[in-house]
């Protein structure tokens, strides 16, 4: 049922009925049907490697029509053409054409998949966690203090972002996270007292209806919860499907749900995947960060720096400047992960940090909360903290922002200048060094 809301600046909002629209349903995407008929076969094809999710409010009102092909939330939402090597997009090409089974789409898209490092920086084997001897799946304990929470019934997300780590999850069964069992996440927090912070993410957690997501949380009110101090809640909803705080049937159980926390002395945090500023443009959206901050809970901000959607510094300290305005906190900008598309997505490491550097000169030091460009690696996660000459020698200069082991953090560590370079992996030492100082340790974990 569609409902009518009142949002300041609207005379009355008549909100969208939630239509959701996958890869197989190209043909069914109106909007779509304007685009030459070549760029939809070429969108087949890559959307048989990489999935996409879409919906109405994406298509309707965040992406600009007549800017596509390179429209920032087309790109960001829609499979591209070089997203794909030539030789797996010629495979996957020309098999489309001999009108194959499902079967054999997939056992391509298998193959091709699997080249794509599905899981980076050690996620499946180096990070779960134990819980009476047993390994616990759909969490992570990565760094001391944070758990990680994948809820089974959010494992999907409003958009399937192919640069995003959580890509493998979306195409294959057996190598998702997750995790049917709330009591088991409660049991290993009420062991674990070193940890303050839960974080869940997903996938999308805000996908979950209410009373799931009060199953996973509403427990921790309980004094033995005492050391979790915050909740983190990872989201693109904020500006992909905004109605979930406004007008879905239970957005009113889930703000309750968050006071409830807050009341009960957690700061909750929402982590919003916030890729372009356009993504903002919406009244729904701000009415949704109003009524989130009503709740006492924060929200922050993230988003990795991608080719083609937000290389221009003038957008990023526009987007922060506005974020701060609206009441949010510019939290991690990060560099683009050594999976799935990165080959489109991806930009040299001195340039990420220039885009940065660029951007983090415009605004003022409110915003600069904002931490980055960060490389979330197998030791942890790495900021590029800048380009400089050091007795001659030109090297980037690095450092943990959280790390493995803590007493890695904060340590300024260096690498030889390299212009190609795009992730951690492809440095090599500065000073004729032969290891970087955590290497030896972090190859022994
Ligand atoms: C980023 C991240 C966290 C949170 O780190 P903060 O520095 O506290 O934001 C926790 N676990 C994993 C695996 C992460 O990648
Ligand atoms: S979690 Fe964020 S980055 Fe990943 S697919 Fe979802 S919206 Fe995209």
């Amino acid at each position: 049922m569609n409902q009518v809301v009142q949002i300041q600046g609207v005379e009355a909002y008549q909100a969208p009925r939630f239509q959701v629209y996958q890869h197989r349903q190209i043909d069914k995407i109106e909007a779509l049907s304007q685009l030459p008929e070549h760029l939809r076969f070429e969108m087949r094809v890559v959307a048989s490697v990489f999935p996409f999710r879409v919906n109405n409010f994406v298509i309707d009102e965040l992406i600009d029509w007549d800017k596509v092909p390179n429209d920032p939330v087309f790109q960001l939402t829609f499979p591209q053409r070089g997203m794909l090597d030539d030789e797996s997009y010629d495979l996957m090409a020309a098999l489309l054409k001999t009108h194959p089974t499902a079967d054999q789409i997939l056992a391509l898209a298998q193959t091709i998949r699997t080249k794509l490092n599905p899981h980076p920086a050690g996620q499946m084997d180096k990070n779960v966690p134990e819980l009476d001897g047993e390994t616990v799946n759909g969490m992570q304990h990565k760094y001391k203090e944070t758990v990680l929470f994948f809820p089974s019934q959010g494992q999907y997300c409003h958009a399937y972002c192919t640069f995003c780590f959580r890509w493998a999850q979306f195409v294959g069964k057996a190598t998702r996270f997750n995790n049917h069992d709330a009591d088991e996440l409660h049991r290993y927090l009420k062991e674990h007292t070193e940890v303050t912070d839960l974080l869940m993410t997903g996938g999308d957690p805000m996908v979950m209806r209410t009373v799931k997501v009060r199953g996973y949380l509403e427990e921790l009110k309980k004094p033995e919860y005492d050391h979790i101090r915050t909740i983190r809640i990872g989201t693109k909803s904020l500006t992909f499907w905004p109605h979930r705080y406004v007008t879905d049937p239970d957005a009113e159980d889930l703000l309750e749900l968050i006071t409830e926390l807050v009341d009960a002395g957690k700061h909750v945090s929402f982590m919003a995947h916030i890729n372009h500023i356009q993504e903002l443009r919406s009244p729904i959206t701000r009415e949704a960060i109003k009524r989130i901050r009503a709740t006492g809970a924060q929200i922050r901000t993230q988003a990795p720096l991608l080719n083609h959607i937000n290389t221009d510094p003038d957008m990023w300290s526009e987007m922060w400047k506005l974020q701060t305005q609206l009441g949010m906190i510019p939290y991690y900008m990060f560099i683009e992960r050594d999976t799935g598309a990165k080959r489109y997505f991806e930009l040299p490491l001195y340039k990420t940090w220039e885009i940065f550097r660029d951007a983090y000169q415009q605004v003022s030091g409110v915003s600069r909360t904002v931490r980055g460009p960060s490389m979330s690696a197998g030791p942890g996660k790495v900021e590029v903290s800048g380009v400089t000459e050091i007795m001659g020698e030109k090297v980037f200069a690095l450092r943990f922002i959280q790390a493995r082991n803590p007493d890695w953090v904060q340590r300024p560590f260096f690498a030889k200048f390299d212009e190609k370079a795009t992730w951690l992996d492809g440095l090599k030492p500065a000073f004729g060094e032969e290891k970087f100082f955590w290497e030896d340790e972090y190859n022994a974990m």
